[in-house]
This record gives structure tokens, C-alpha cells and sequence, in this order.
């Protein structure tokens, strides 16, 4: 009822404001920016044009919101109270089938595609290798002098239960069930894209929101002009390119994001599920999509494929990239340079 409620909240806001942007002259619009942190363990930030400055907080609060219901479902380290997400079926799905909203279910079985399109190069199911490595990371950044690799066997021995078809979906029942009791999921290649595009698609015409860098513009801005996004450089604080984007995504996978060192040698957080080390190909991969979830899997997949296989993977997705070399040069999908500002 109550989100039934704030459903039609939005929408109404989103008719008032759509007319607005119609009516009133670009230059009378300004645009305004809602900054929060507590998500998805990463800074989120909508940024939208309004006639005022409590519509524009009204509507983004009502979009922070439904990233909170997002965030809620997909979080593996916390349950929250009368809500059965992704923690609890990591607890229990191994034992039995648990029962999960029709959201969560969708998410799933949009994992699972995830998992087949990349020829498991982004599988949620890797959860247990993945938990090695955070629970390493986590351990190192606050104990730097004890800090620590995952042992090989143990890493090895968690990867045998990684097969994304092991996760059982009854859709008719709602449930979730795992044919194998030691499987986990992890769902940070996928879960921030794919919250950004569900409640983009909520979003007044021309806003842009972002989660953790997981960016999506939902149309030019009042003024006709397109959003402009900025790609960080891996090896500093700059930028290397600015990226024009109206009505797509832009989605960054980096091996400076989420790293530790031990001995002197930094490790990330994409894990090649082949080695079941961090991924070495690249230093980062910038994708720009239509679809801020397909964005998202495409940065984490080309990340750690090898360039053939990802330019197969873009032009399936209708999508663009840039790769980073270890050695700082870069590469160019054929239609990406079509997407730089200047
Ligand atoms: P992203 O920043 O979107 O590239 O996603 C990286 C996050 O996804 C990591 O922090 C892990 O939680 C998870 N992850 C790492 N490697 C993989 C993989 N090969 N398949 C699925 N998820 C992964
Ligand atoms: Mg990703």
C-alpha cells in the first residue's frame, strides 16, 4: 500500500515536472543535486532541473527510496526486518526453498542470463570465492602488517560450487532454491547497474543518476544539451576522456577500485573465475549502453575477457567501451570516439 502510494507520488511529480520542462524556458530551470551515501556502500547522486528546488528534493527522495528497496534486496551482509533478500537466501537456500519477492526473482533470472551471455565471465553464483576474497581485503585494509591472499585450496574448493544453474527458480512459487548447499551469490558486478536502470526508468526526462559511478542520464537536459560524464584516469586523479551521453549509461570497472596490498603488490576485486585471481588484462574498462544494468555487466565481462571476446559482447549489447591497458594505452571500441565531448 505504501509503496503503491509513493508509486503514484512519483508519477504525479513526474507529470508536473515533465510539464514544467516542457513549458518553462531551459535558462529559468535550474538544476539541482541530491547527494547520499548510505547505499550500496558507495555515493549515490541524482542531479535533475526542476521549477523548484522542493520538487526537485520531493522527487529525488522518492527515487532514493526505491534505490533503498533495491539496496535492501540485494545486500548479502544484513536482513532487514520483514523482508526476505538476498542475505537470507544465501542463509537458507541451501536447505530449503525461500520464498522472495516477484523483484527479486526478475534479478535472478536476469543473473543467471548474465551468467550465460558472458560464458560465465560475470557469475553471481561465484559468491564463495568472492567471500574469501572480501573477508581477505576487509581483514588486510584494517591489519595492514598481517595482511593476507585467500589460500589457493580454499579458493579452489569454493569455486566447485559456482554453477549458476544450481540456482532453482520456481517463478510460479516465487522461490529460490540451491542445488548446491555450499553455493553463494554475490551480486556487485550487477546489482548497482541494475537498480540505477529500474528506477531511471522511474526518473523525470533529462536527470542523471549515478550509484558509485554507476551513471545513467534519462534524456538531454532541459536545454537540449547532453549530459556530460567524466572517466577516471587509472593511474590518477584526472580524467582521461569526457564522455557525452543523453539517454544511456556509462559504467566504469577498474583495478583501483576496491584493492589491497599485500607484499608490496595490489590486488582488486574482480576475480577471473578461471584463476580465481584478480583479473590482469586490463586496468579498466569504461562502457557506455543504453541500459545501465547491461552497462554494468559489460564493464565487469570485458574487464576480464580478452578484447575479441568483449567487442563479440558489445556488439550483442549494442554497446561501446574503452579498454585500459596495464601499460596505460588505450583501445577503442569502432564506434566509441562517436561518444567523446570536444
Ligand atoms: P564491478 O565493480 O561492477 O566490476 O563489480 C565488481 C564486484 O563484482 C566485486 O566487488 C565482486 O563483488 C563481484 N565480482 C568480482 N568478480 C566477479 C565475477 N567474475 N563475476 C561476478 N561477480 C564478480
Ligand atoms: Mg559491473
Amino acid at each position: 500500500m505504501k509503496k503503491r502510494y509513493r508509486t503514484l507520488c512519483l508519477l504525479l511529480a513526474m507529470v508536473l515536472l515533465g510539464g514544467c520542462a516542457l513549458r518553462a524556458p531551459a535558462e529559468a530551470q535550474p538544476f539541482y543535486e541530491h547527494t547520499f551515501l548510505e547505499l550500496f556502500d558507495t555515493v549515490s547522486k541524482i542531479v535533475g532541473y526542476a521549477e523548484t528546488e522542493q520538487a526537485f528534493r520531493e522527487t529525488a527522495r522518492q527515487l532514493q527510496a526505491q534505490l533503498e528497496q533495491y539496496h535492501k534486496l540485494f545486500d548479502i551482509y544484513e536482513e532487514y526486518p520483514g523482508l526476505n533478500n538476498l542475505k537470507t537466501v544465501n542463509d537458507r537456500a541451501g536447505r530449503e526453498p525461500v520464498t522472495v519477492d516477484r523483484e527479486l526473482i526478475e534479478f535472478l533470472l536476469y543473473c543467471k542470463e548474465t551468467a550465460r551471455r558472458t560464458d560465465g565471465a560475470v557469475n553471481a553464483a561465484m559468491g564463495s570465492v568472492l567471500a574469501l576474497w572480501h573477508e581477505a581485503r576487509s581483514f588486510s585494509l584494517e591489519n595492514p602488517d598481517r595482511a593476507y591472499l585467500p589460500e589457493q585450496l580454499a579458493l579452489e574448493e569454493a569455486a566447485a560450487h559456482t554453477d549458476p544453474e544450481d540456482i532453482i527458480i520456481d517463478e510460479q512459487a516465487s522461490t529460490v532454491f540451491f542445488a548446491d548447499p555450499l553455493l553463494k551469490l554475490d551480486v556487485g558486478a550487477v546489482a548497482k547497474g541494475y537498480a540505477v536502470e529500474q528506477v531511471s526508468r522511474q526518473a523525470p526526462e533529462g536527470w542523471l543518476i549515478s550509484v558509485g559511478g554507476n551513471i545513467r542520464a534519462t534524456g538531454e537536459k532541459p536545454d537540449g544539451s547532453e549530459w556530460k560524464v567524466g572517466l577516471q584516469d587509472p593511474s590518477g586523479s584526472g580524467m582521461t576522456h569526457v564522455v557525452r551521453c543523453s539517454r544511456a549509461a556509462v559504467v566504469t570497472s577498474g583495478d583501483y577500485q576496491r584493492c589491497y596490498t599485500v607484499d608490496g603488490i595490489s590486488y582488486h576485486h574482480i576475480i577471473d573465475p578461471d584463476t580465481r585471481m584478480p583479473g590482469t588484462k586490463w586496468r579498466a574498462v569504461s562502457v557506455v549502453c543504453g541500459d545501465s544494468a547491461a552497462a554494468d555487466v559489460l564493464s565487469t565481462a570485458l574487464f576480464l575477457l580478452d578484447q575479441p571476446s568483449g567487442q563479440a559482447l558489445l556488439d550483442a549489447f549494442d554497446a561501446e567501451a574503452v579498454w585500459t591497458l596495464p601499460d596505460g594505452t588505450e583501445c577503442f571500441s569502432p564506434g566509441f570516439s562517436e561518444f567523446l565531448a570536444g
